[in-house]
């Protein structure tokens, strides 16, 4: 069976990161009989230089037609003086939007041989860290209203979190049907104290539980939130929150599993078309070096053969060469330890290849 991925390596580290899970792709195609294309489209920075758009139509309508998009990730110091519309970022949402990518999925789990790379105490980490994080991505304030005016104080700017009940509707059951395949356990992350958009989101979750009498459902306030993923990440199993709250915590939970270099994510939407990217930005300040962990973008991959093409066998081929490369010792220098072996960004991907 042939699959359709359009690439989009975008800005920094991308390419670095993205030429090595293609690698481990074609291992996993030569190993079990799959052929894997890739249409390289232009986004962020990248596609700014090169057509004057973060997100060109002709890229747009080449991941319309894909099976999936693989995207490593874009910005940069080069493009932050452009106004708002023009920035890279922007390509990246105008994307997400226009595949109706409302599902961001981000599992942050601890492997046992990085216990070393996680700051918290060990015996906070005894049993374990296996978060899903489930982010809305395509509503709230990332998307609201904005502006500056001139306000009582003089120049002010504003920015609007607004969620409509549809919108939490459909993330919240994408939530309690993740927690079913996991340890069912929903944590709807809000700020319902202070925010009406928070009481909405907490309203319509609560309607969307009752469908789901088997799963345990419990609220909690961001605030509360962000310290309980330090003092106590194993009572996590799904977290459900909004866009901006998703983006804060799941950075959080990537720094007490070790690495923001390490987490995967899908998108997934209503268009079937999904897009599959590491958590982490472009990295600026390693570009270039090969210091770069590509293993979120690899673990990507494997979300990318799961969700979209069904390839659980392949899925799991990836997952356990990453295990079998963390075993043997090799370490990026973001989860580097002592007595580890320090490797490469092309050698962490080559080894992982290896290993399938
Ligand atoms: P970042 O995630 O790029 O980097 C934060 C820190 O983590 C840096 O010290 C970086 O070196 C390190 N890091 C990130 N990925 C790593 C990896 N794979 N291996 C090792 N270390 C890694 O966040 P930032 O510095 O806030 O943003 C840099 C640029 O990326 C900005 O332009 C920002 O807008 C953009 N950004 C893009 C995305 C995306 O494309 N999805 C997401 C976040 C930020």
């Amino acid at each position: 069976m042939e699959y359709k991925i359009a690439v989009a390596a975008g800005d920094g580290i991308g390419p670095e990161i993205v030429e090595q899970a293609i690698s481990v792709l074609e291992r996993i195609g030569e190993k079990f009989g799959h052929k894997f294309t890739y249409e390289n489209v232009a986004v962020g920075g990248a596609a700014i230089d090169c057509c004057g758009d973060p997100l060109p139509e002709e890229s747009l309508e080449v991941c319309k037609r894909s099976d999936a998009v693989l995207l490593g990730a874009v910005g940069g110091p080069k493009w932050d003086s452009l106004e708002n519309a023009k920035r890279p970022e922007k390509g990246l949402l105008r994307l997400r939007q226009s595949l109706g990518l409302y599902a961001n999925i981000r599992p942050a789990v601890l492997y046992k041989e990085l216990a070393d790379a996680c700051p918290l105490k060990e015996s906070i980490i005894k049993d374990g860290i296996d978060i899903c994080v489930v982010r809305e991505l395509m509503g709230g304030i990332y998307f609201g209203e904005r502006g500056q005016r001139q306000g009582k104080y003089g120049a002010e700017a504003f920015d609007e979190e607004c969620y409509s009940e549809y919108e939490v509707e459909r993330i919240a059951r994408s939530a309690f049907e993740m927690a079913r395949k996991r340890r069912n356990k929903v944590t709807s992350v809000d700020k319902a104290n202070v925010l009406e958009s928070s009481r909405l989101w907490r309203r319509v979750v609560e309607k969307v539980a009752a469908e789901f009498p088997d799963i345990e459902l419990e609220h909690m306030y961001v605030d509360n939130a962000s310290m309980q993923l330090i003092k106590n990440p194993s009572g996590f199993d799904v977290l459900l929150t909004t866009n901006m709250f998703g983006d804060i915590l799941s950075d959080e939970a990537s720094m007490i599993t070790g690495s923001i270099g390490m987490l995967p994510s899908a998108s997934l939407g209503t268009e079937g078309v999904h897009m599959y990217e590491p958590i982490h930005g472009s990295a600026p300040d390693i570009a270039g070096t090969r210091k770069a962990n590509p293993i979120a973008t690899i673990l990507s991959c494997a979300m990318m053969l799961r969700s979209s093409f069904n390839l659980s066998d392949e899925a799991q081929a990836i997952e356990k060469a990453v295990e079998g490369v963390l075993e043997k010792g090799l370490r990026t220098p973001d989860i580097m330890s002592q007595g580890m072996t320090l490797v490469d960004t092309v050698q962490m991907g080559e080894e992982i290849a290896k290993l399938i």
